[in-house]
């Protein structure tokens, strides 16, 4: 059973909300924006606060709850109700926790949590982005029809970890562990583009929806190692050759900008992913990336959804090209901590929590 936090929104005064979320991936930002926005925060961790929040006075929390461990979580539900909170998922957040403990926090979390069956489940994902009009990279189901470039993916792998190419059915036979479930992509070749965007059931201030208005917030690309830096040394081939096998494990992120021509596509897709969204699961709301390969006949191929902020925010803290055209100095962070205030200020907090 999900737990609905909405059933607690009774007991929420919300003047006193105090934003919470754990401490890493894209804590300091999202503590950023709440702090502008004039919120309380809460930053939880295990074991001790991170010292390197001593380096950023004004992205530290204004207080710390530290637990034993990711799980003990629950033994603190209580005070977490006491003190206002509203927590603020991303992707370490749930991946630490777990995504069926998440689903039973019993806690107001903001967005659908919903959503998060379907963007976990390869096969569930591929049926909404499908619906939502979306290319995607063809799915290859048996082995032995590998006649091009491949990625092959390890269900629930995070950051990348263990996916590897390869060319043909001998190649795939040498490097897969049959051990763990897999799904097989066409390897798209082009550029990659994470797409940052914000979906707002509350406004209708941006491109108009249905219902609310969806904002492009950003864009950027990942950093992964060691494929990305590979070629230094000599081609994939060359290296596999000599036993150094090309990783995906994403160690940081570069801003981006996307020709301007290809935005009507950008807004078309995320409008898609949002429509679609209502009915499957009552709505993707808030920040969400697709992940894409825009080829050379500039059609993007979408390879994978993330339904709630990303770390390829985190080079737009002060702003990004396309946030200083919509609020100078917005942050995704910040966006998330202006839709809370506005639901808390209107009393539509039931909109864009879970
Ligand atoms: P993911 O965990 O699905 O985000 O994939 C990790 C990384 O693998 C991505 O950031 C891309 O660099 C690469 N990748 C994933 N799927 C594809 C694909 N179908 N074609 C080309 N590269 C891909």
């Amino acid at each position: 059973m999900v737990f609905d936090g909405r059933s607690l929104l009774p007991d929420l005064d919300p003047k006193r909300i105090t934003i919470a979320t754990y401490c890493s991936h894209t804590s300091l930002q999202i503590f950023h924006g709440a702090r502008k926005e004039g919120f309380r925060t809460l930053g939880i961790c295990v074991g001790e606060p991170p010292r390197y929040f001593e380096g950023f006075p004004l992205g530290r929390p204004d207080e710390f709850l530290v637990l034993k461990d990711h799980a003990d979580l629950f033994n603190h539900v209580e005070e977490l109700r006491r003190r206002n909170v509203v927590l603020v998922p991303h992707g370490s957040f749930v991946e630490y926790l777990g995504a069926n403990r998440f689903l039973d926090l019993p806690l107001v979390t903001f967005g659908n949590r919903n959503v998060l069956p379907w963007e976990s489940d390869r096969g569930r994902s591929k049926q909404w982005l499908d619906k939502a009009g979306l290319q995607l990279p063809r799915h290859i189901t048996d082995p032995r029809d590998i006649i091009e470039p491949v990625i092959v993916k390890y269900h629930g792998a995070k950051g990348g970890r263990g996916f590897f190419i390869a060319r043909n059915y001998h190649e795939f036979k040498s490097r897969i562990d049959e051990t763990k479930p897999y799904t097989i992509q066409e390897f798209v070749l082009g550029t990659r583009y994470y797409l940052h965007y914000f979906y707002s059931p509350l406004r209708g201030d941006a491109y108009r929806l249905s219902k609310g208005s969806l904002q492009f917030l950003g864009v950027d690309r990942r950093d992964e190692t060691n494929i990305d830096e590979a070629n230094r040394l000599g081609s994939i081939a060359e290296l596999e050759a000599i036993g150094i096998k090309p990783t995906f494990v994403v160690s940081g992120n570069f801003p981006m900008v996307i020709r301007e021509s290809l935005l009507p596509k950008v807004f078309r897709m995320g409008e898609g992913v949002v429509e679609t969204s209502m009915p499957l699961f009552g709505g993707m709301i808030g920040p969400f990336c697709l992940e894409t390969v825009v080829t050379d006949q500039l059609e993007f191929k979408v390879f994978e959804i993330s339904a709630r902020i990303v770390a390829g925010t985190n080079p737009y803290v002060g702003g990004s090209p396309y946030t200083e055209m919509i609020e100078p100095g917005l942050s995704t962070g910040r966006r998330i901590a202006q839709e809370i205030r506005l639901a808390a200020e209107t009393g539509r907090l039931a909109e864009i929590t879970s």
